[in-house]
Parts: structure tokens; sequence; C-alpha cells
């Protein structure tokens, strides 16, 4: 019998990588010590609810994102582009704005005290220049944190702490601006360039579409991989999970989370992690009108960002109800249920009319490892696919950029390499 390639972790990397080696017709099977595929992209159904596992989008202009999945299928809600901030006891709506806009709406940005009417220009022109670039043209820039690259551009405190601070720490899951600017021009353009969205069916459904084109008994869940089985060069032949039960296999390709990784793999891939908390409310009524998110620009405060998920796509919950999505940075020491209390007074803040006090508390979500970090020079610093072992092989965001673009990426890559190998291999 031909032994298969062992695909272990059924995140959306493995997933990609391990569609591509079924259609190209080479054996493989994928291990996941979860129940289900998907990794961090899955969504729970509660009470006609569906709550992802953190908050996320896709960006619909992610390029390897448009290649590999059928975006159509997906049947995306889409999140309005600008953000209403909480500053001063009240919220104001910052809109991304050409300069002609700016101008011919000029009387009533000048009323709006909480980001200076300069910025506002700043951003305008910023978005007119960096949100244009290509993902090539964002990369070849070059590197430094974030905050560095914004104020070198012009852009003063009040904008830096009341919008950038919250919109990228809800991005990247930091508010320090410490991220590699490469990837901030990265995801700016790719903010800039399409739609911010979900699925109707929640965020794993991006994960399911890809499960769809493999058969199920390919997949095997429910136990950890423990040890890559290795001959006496080092080269993979099997791995062993956590049960000591073995799985015999040609190749191996590593596709877990980069801590995980490195330690299967017995070499460094990514250093470091963002944690994140993610708190859902039932409310009476939407938090604002229109699908726009809410950012803390207050300094103070739990909450960084709240997501009126279901005003993006009303599919998040029952007819009738309304659902939010609220992120707290970290792992906080309080209870999930002391949170959403604190979270609640802060919202009442916020959006007075709304009866924050009363809102359901449904469920909270505690992601250990969110996105693996992004300081400057990391990608300099990135893994690639390859291993010092013929046959054992990496994927995940870790080799690209922690984004469902960058597993999507990673994934095709590493299945490009491991038929190479193996036509290589066949050849001599
Ligand atoms: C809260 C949050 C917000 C995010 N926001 C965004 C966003 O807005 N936009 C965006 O593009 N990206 C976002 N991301 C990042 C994106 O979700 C990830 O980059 C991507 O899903 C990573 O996929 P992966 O396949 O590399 O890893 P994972 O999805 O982590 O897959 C790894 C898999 O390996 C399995 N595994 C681990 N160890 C073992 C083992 N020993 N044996 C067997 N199986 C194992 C795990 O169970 C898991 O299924 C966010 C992530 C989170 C959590």
């Amino acid at each position: 019998m031909v032994k298969p390639v062992v695909v272990v972790g059924a995140g959306l990397a493995g997933l990609v990588c391990a569609r591509k080696l079924h259609q190209l017709g080479v054996p493989v099977i994928v291990v996941d010590a979860d129940d289900r595929p998907g990794g961090r992209l899955k969504t729970d159904r509660e009470g006609g609810f569906l709550l992802d596992r953190g908050f996320q989008t896709l960006f619909t202009a992610y390029p390897s994102a448009k290649r590999e999945l059928d975006m159509d299928a997906l049947n995306l809600g889409k999140f309005e582009k600008g953000a209403h901030i909480f500053h001063g006891g009240n919220l104001s709506l910052l809109e991304p704005q050409t300069l002609m806009d700016m101008f011919r709406t000029k009387f009533e940005l000048v009323r709006s005290k909480t980001i200076p009417l300069g910025d506002k220009r700043l951003l305008a022109k910023f978005s007119g220049s960096a949100g244009h670039m290509s993902v090539r043209q964002a990369y070849a820039t070059d590197p430094m944190p974030t905050e560095d690259y914004l104020r070198g551009f012009g852009f003063g405190d009040e904008i830096m702490d009341r919008f950038f601070r919250p919109f990228l720490g809800g991005i990247f899951l930091d508010k320090s601006l410490t991220v590699d600017s490469r990837q901030f021009l990265f995801v700016w353009a790719m903010l800039n360039q399409g739609q911010t969205a979900i699925p109707a069916n929640g965020i794993q459904a991006i994960a399911d579409q890809i499960t769809a084109d493999i058969p199920r008994y390919l997949f095997r869940f429910g136990n950890k991989v423990d040890q890559i089985v290795r001959d006496s060069h080092g080269h993979p032949t099997g791995i062993r999970f956590d049960t000591s039960e073995t799985i015999d296999a040609n190749s191996v390709v590593i596709a877990t989370e980069a801590e995980e990784a490195s330690r299967l793999a017995g070499q460094p891939t990514a250093e470091g992690h963002k944690s994140s908390t993610c708190l859902y409310f039932e409310t009476a009524t939407p938090v604002v009108d229109g699908a726009y998110l809410l950012l803390n620009g207050s300094g103070k405060g739990i909450v960084n960002h709240v997501a009126p998920v279901s005003n993006a796509s009303p599919t998040y919950a029952p007819s009738g109800k309304h659902l939010a999505s609220v992120t707290v940075l970290g792992n906080p020491e309080q209870s999930d249920q002391e949170l959403a209390e604190i979270a609640k007074q802060e919202l009442n803040e916020w959006v007075p009319s709304k009866g924050a006090y009363m809102w359901r508390f449904i469920r909270g979500y505690r992601i250990g490892f969110a996105q693996m970090a992004q300081p400057v020079g990391f990608i300099e610093r990135l893994p690639g696919n390859a291993t010092s072992h013929t046959g054992l092989y990496l994927a995940g965001e870790f080799t690209q950029n922690s984004s469902i673009d960058g597993a999507i990426r990673s994934g095709l890559e590493a299945a490009a390499l491991v038929t190479s190998e193996q036509g290589a291999a066949e050849a001599a």
C-alpha cells in the first residue's frame, strides 16, 4: 500500500494543503486533536445565534483567498468602511473619505472634535496612497514599528490613540502599534481594496468550504499528535498520537499553530503570540445603525471594540434578535461573567439609549493562541515550508503572516513543495 502524506492540523493551512494534494491524486490523510476541522476558524450555534470563536473577518481583497475560495458561495455580509469612536463620553463616526468629500463636508467635520480635521485630511491622503499599494509594494517598504510609520506620515496623538490604537489593536490583537509596518500596509491595502466581511454561516464556513472537497474518511479527529516518528537520518516515517498509536507516512506536513509546530518539528518557527477574549451579547435593538465597528478611543476600560455582527449578516441572530460581539484584548483574570458585567457597564456609557445593562450575556471565548506575534523583522525570520529533513514540511500562518490569507497561501505552497519533492524522488 502506498503510504500517505499525513497533514497534522485541520486548520485552514492544513485543509488547503490536503485539498490540493487530494486534487493532484497524492494519497493524503489529515489528523487533528480537535473534534472537527477549521482550527481557529470555528463557529458554534447556540439558541439560533452564530458565535464565531473570536471576532474575525475576511477581507475580500485577499489575493490567495480570492483564488482558493468561492466567495459567492460564502454569502458574505459586509461591514461598512469607517467606525464609531467612543471618546469624551460620546460616539462619533469616522468614515474614510476622499479629499474631495472632505472639502465638501468640511463644516460637518469641523464640528466633530474627536479626530482633528488635519488628521482626517491626512487619513484621506494616506488611504489614497497606502490604500492602493499592491501586496508586493507593501512588503517592499522599509520595516519599522507601525507607530513610527504613522507618525512619520504626520499623524498626531489624537488619531493615534483614539483611532489607530483600538482599530489596529482589533486587527492585530495588540494596541501597542509595534507590528511590522509592512504587515500593517498589507492589511491597510486589503481594507481599502475590498470589503470586510463575514460568511452567512459563520467564519467556519470558510474552512467548511475547503473540507467539503476532501472525503470524510481521509480525516481523523480527537487525537493529539505527540511526535513525528523518524528514521535514523531524521526523515519522517510516520506520526505517533498521545495514545501511542502510530500511522505510517510517506511525508508529514506539520500544520499546527507555530509553537506546537516548533515542538513537533524540533526547530524554531515563529515566536510569541497574541491572545483575546470575545464576549457575545443578545441586544434588544442593534447597537448602532449600520454595520459599523465601535472602537474604544477613550484609553480607559476593558472593551477594545464592539462588532454589531448581525447588522453585517442577519443570519448571526434569530429573527427579531440582535448579536453584538465584544472584544477584550488579552486574557484577563476575571471570569467571563465578571468581564461581561464590566463590559455592560462600559457600553452603557458608549450607547446610553440602548439599555446595555439589560443585554443578555450569551457566552465568552478565551483564545489563548489567537495570532502569532508580528514584530518588526518577523518576515525575515519566517521559517518557510521546508525543514532540514526531506519529507517533513511546515504549513500554517507562521510561514507567511497571521491571517486567513497567510494560512491559505502557506497551505498552497506546502502542497507545491510536497509534490515537487515527491516528483523529483520518483524521477531519481
Ligand atoms: C480572535 C481571532 C481573530 C482573528 N482575526 C482575523 C481577521 O480578522 N482576519 C484574518 O485574516 N485572520 C484573523 N485571524 C487569524 C486567522 O484565523 C489565522 O491566521 C488562521 O486561521 C490560522 O490558520 P492555521 O491553519 O495556520 O492554524 P490553526 O487554525 O490554528 O490550525 C491548527 C490546527 O492544528 C491542530 N493541532 C495543533 N496541535 C496539534 C497536535 N499536536 N496534533 C493534532 N492537531 C493539532 C489544531 O487543533 C488546529 O485545528 C484571527 C484569529 C483569531 C483567533
